[in-house]
C-alpha cells in the first residue's frame, strides 16, 4: 500500500479525530506525500533528524512528542507549534523562558505516565492537577491537552488505560482558565488507535500504519 492509499484510508476511521502524522525516520518526499494526501499536523521525536529535514517538508503544523532535554528547548520552541510530550516542571520552566526570549506563547500538551511504568517518562496520575495550578503562574506556555503512551500491550489491553487518561482530562477541566485551556486528549498510535478513539481521543499520533515498518 501506498502512503497516499494508507492516509486516505486512516481518515475514513477517523471522524472527527485529528491526525498527528508520525514522521521520525521518514524522508521528507514521504513525508509531502502524506502531507500532499491531507496530512495537516506531522509529529517528530528528535529535534536534530527534524532540523536536518525541515526545510524539505510542506508547509503543517508541527508537533514535537520525544522526550525534550533543556539544551534543546531553545530549538524546539523555535520549531514546533505544539510540544506534546512536556513531562517535568524543570523543561516546562526551560520552554518558558525560551520562549519568553523570542516573545511567543509556547502550546503544550502534558504526557501523563498512565500505566506509572518506571521507564517511562511522564507525570504521575495523581500529581496532574498541582502541576497544572503551578504552570497557571508561566507567562509564556499555554497547556492546550493531555497526552500519554501506555503500556505496550494488545489493543484491547490498553482500554483501560485510556479508560484513566479520558477520565483524568475530563477532571482537568475544572482548571481551565488563562493560559489552561485543556481541550486535546492525544492518545492512540498505529496498533491501537481504533480503541483509543472509542474511548475518548481528540487525536491519535500515528505512523508505521502510514510509512509502513521504520529502519533505525
Ligand atoms: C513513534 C511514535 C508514535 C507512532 O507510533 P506508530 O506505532 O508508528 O504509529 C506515536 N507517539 C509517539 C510519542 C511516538 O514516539
Amino acid at each position: 500500500m501506498s502512503v497516499t492509499q494508507n492516509i486516505k484510508g486512516i481518515f475514513k476511521e477517523l471522524g472527527n479525530t485529528k491526525l498527528v502524522c508520525v514522521t521520525k525516520t521518514v524522508e521528507p518526499e514521504r513525508i509531502n506525500k502524506a502531507i500532499r494526501a491531507g496530512a495537516t499536523v506531522i509529529g517528530e521525536n528528535r529535534i536534530q533528524e527534524f532540523e536536518d529535514k525541515c526545510g524539505d517538508i510542506l508547509p503543517c503544523e508541527k508537533h514535537f512528542i520525544g522526550h525534550l532535554q533543556s539544551n534543546k528547548a531553545k530549538k524546539a520552541v523555535e520549531y514546533f507549534d505544539v510540544i506534546q510530550s512536556v513531562d517535568s516542571i524543570k523543561i516546562i520552566e526551560n520552554i518558558n523562558s525560551k520562549a519568553e526570549d523570542i516573545a511567543k506563547i509556547q502550546n503544550v500538551f502534558l504526557q501523563i505516565n498512565i500505566g506509572n511504568e518506571p521507564q517511562k517518562f511522564g507525570f504521575k496520575i495523581d500529581e496532574v492537577g498541582e502541576i497544572i495550578e503551578y504552570i497557571h503562574s508561566l507567562k509564556n506556555v499555554k497547556v492546550k491537552g493531555l497526552m500519554c503512551i501506555p503500556p505496550f500491550l494488545s489493543p484491547e489491553d490498553t482500554r483501560p488505560y485510556f479508560k484513566k487518561m479520558k477520565e483524568i482530562f475530563d477532571e482537568m477541566q475544572q482548571y481551565n482558565q488563562d493560559n489552561i485551556d485543556i481541550r486535546e486528549l492525544s492518545m492512540g498510535m498505529s496498533n491501537d488507535y481504533i480503541v483509543a478513539i472509542e474511548e475518548g481521543a481528540t487525536m491519535v499520533r500515528i505512523g508505521s500504519a502510514i510509512f509502513g515498518d521504520r529502519k533505525y
